[in-house]
């Protein structure tokens, strides 16, 4: 599942898109991953504004159609919601740093995320159903790019904002893979991103490390 990056890449990419990685087990995490490898090149995967927009509707926080101009053409996500959405997203990953280190987060970062609760969240709507009874209630989820990004805040502000959740935020322990993932074991240990490739390999080099040792 895991799409490893090869070794030459033409930096900036044209688009992230073949990269994402889905493993980080929710939204806020799998956004801070659409920065690959920070622990060397870090790979820019949200390029364009047409990755955000792909990804978000990836993870259904965005519907394939939204918000259609009145003139009939699609709104396009801009140039300055994919800034603001870098934004945040590193953000994020400063805290996720801060928590996986135990230590305190940054106050500018916590703003920051803060800020972007405001798009997030129930909003009420006052309609008119198909019977023609007035009615109210609530607008879709997922009917903008900031709408969706504060949906992103605020998985990120619950899970750094629980301490119980806080606790479970992992950065993969393989030296060549920066992932950052949720631990949902119920022993609450996983080390790796994905037991298939990091996990997997470190098993192989602890068993020839083995076999070195018993050869001697
Ligand atoms: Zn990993």
């Amino acid at each position: 599942m895991d799409i490893d990056l090869p070794d030459e890449l033409v930096l900036p990419l044209a688009t992230g898109a073949p990269y994402w990685y889905w493993l980080g087990g929710r939204p806020a995490l799998d956004f801070v991953n659409t920065l690959r490898e920070r622990w060397r090149r870090n790979v820019e995967t949200l390029v364009t504004p047409a990755d955000l927009e792909q990804w978000m509707q990836r993870t259904d926080l965005l519907p394939e159609e939204w918000r259609p101009n009145r003139g009939g053409g699609r709104r396009r996500l801009t140039d300055q919601v994919l800034c603001e959405a870098r934004e945040l997203r590193e953000a994020i990953d400063l805290c996720v740093r801060a928590a996986v280190a135990g230590e305190a987060l940054d106050r500018a970062a916590v703003t920051l995320i803060d800020d972007w609760l405001i798009h997030a969240g129930a909003r009420p709507q006052f309609a008119l159903a198909a019977d023609g009874h007035a009615q109210l209630g609530e607008r879709a989820a997922a009917d903008s790019p900031r709408r969706a990004l504060g949906t992103i805040a605020l998985d990120a502000a619950t899970m750094l904002g629980t301490p119980a959740q806080a606790g479970r935020i992992r950065i993969c322990a393989a030296d060549d893979c920066s992932a950052r993932f949720y631990d949902r074991s119920p022993a609450g240990r996983r080390r790796w991103c994905s037991m298939q490739t990091c996990g997997n390999a470190a098993k192989v080099r602890a068993h020839r490390a083995r076999q070195k040792e018993a050869a001697r």
